[in-house]
């Protein structure tokens, strides 16, 4: 379904976005990886995603929160396939303090990966996508995107800033072939939570298995996590024309999170 395009995935290096990396592979997209990490077990990563489902795999090492780099990124897309046809905002971090103690820098950083990114990229992918009048442009926001939680300041404006950004986007590409859209995860256990589970048990005294049963009852009522594979699948059905019309939903994967 998704031959002879090309995705760009922010943060592809881990969790999430290494999830949706390989839905959209799995259908035939090209995929640029970006994000942080080993730079051999990087290369092997992209390689074998190429091989494994007969895709060119490319790799772009920007820090999202450096305009510059996300600019050499996006012309290094362009060089290498021709521009960027579906553009996942995925990378992303968590710092938790309450609002009188959160350090300064941590806040910029959050804002600066979290949102700002995803301004940068967009605005640089519009312009080839307005051309071939297609494109799919999908958000990681969060449950946090939608409602709050204590500790979490810079996360929660950075992914409420996130879904107003895909509703703005949607509309102003609204009569055209490009879709912006937001997936609004719950919990997903990836590096990002497992930080936050040892965090727990390490205050607490508890054990890690106890600190993952208490974080998913303190906010996911089906008391499971939520999968990449289950979001990858999101990203490929808004890839997809059945999706044309989606346009600037905050689309809730959170076991009924948000539901309460
Ligand atoms: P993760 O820590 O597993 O992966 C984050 C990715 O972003 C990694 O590839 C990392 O290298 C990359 N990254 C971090 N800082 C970067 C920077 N400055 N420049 C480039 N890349 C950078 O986390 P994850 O849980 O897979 O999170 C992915 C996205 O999903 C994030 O936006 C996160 O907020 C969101 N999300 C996660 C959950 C969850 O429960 N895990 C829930 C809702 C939303």
């Amino acid at each position: 379904m998704l031959s002879g395009k090309t995705a760009l995935v922010t943060g592809s290096t881990s969790g999430i976005g290494l999830g949706m990396a390989r839905a959209l592979a799995e259908h035939g997209a090209n995929i640029v990886f970006n994000g942080f990490g080993d730079a051999r077990q990087i290369e092997k990563l992209y390689t074998d995603v190429g091989k494994e489902f007969g895709v060119q795999t490319a790799y772009h090492n920007a820090d999202m929160s450096k305009p510059a780099e996300i600019e050499a990124m996006m012309q290094f897309a362009t060089d290498k396939f021709g521009g960027v046809d579906i553009l996942v905002n995925n990378a992303g971090i968590q710092f938790v303090a309450n609002v009188e103690d959160f350090p300064v820098d941590r806040w910029d950083a959050v804002i600066a990966i979290n949102l700002t990114s995803a301004f940068h990229t967009t605005r640089l992918a519009l312009p080839g996508m307005k051309k071939r009048n297609w494109g799919r442009i999908i958000n990681l926001a969060s449950a946090h995107g939608l409602v709050g939680s204590a500790g979490k300041s810079a996360y929660v404006a950075a992914k409420h800033g996130l879904v107003g950004l895909t509703k703005v986007t949607a509309l102003e590409n609204a009569h055209s072939g490009i879709t912006c859209n937001a997936i609004c995860p719950g919990w997903v256990l990836t590096p990002l939570v497992q930080k936050q589970i040892d965090d727990r048990a390490g205050r607490e005294g508890i054990s890690a298995d106890q600190a993952r049963k208490e974080l998913l009852a303190e906010k996911q009522p089906s008391g499971e996590f939520v999968t990449p594979e289950q979001l990858g699948a999101l990203a490929v059905f808004l890839c997809s024309p059945a999706a044309d019309q989606v346009r600037g939903a905050a689309w809730n994967v959170d076991g009924g999170w948000t539901a309460q």
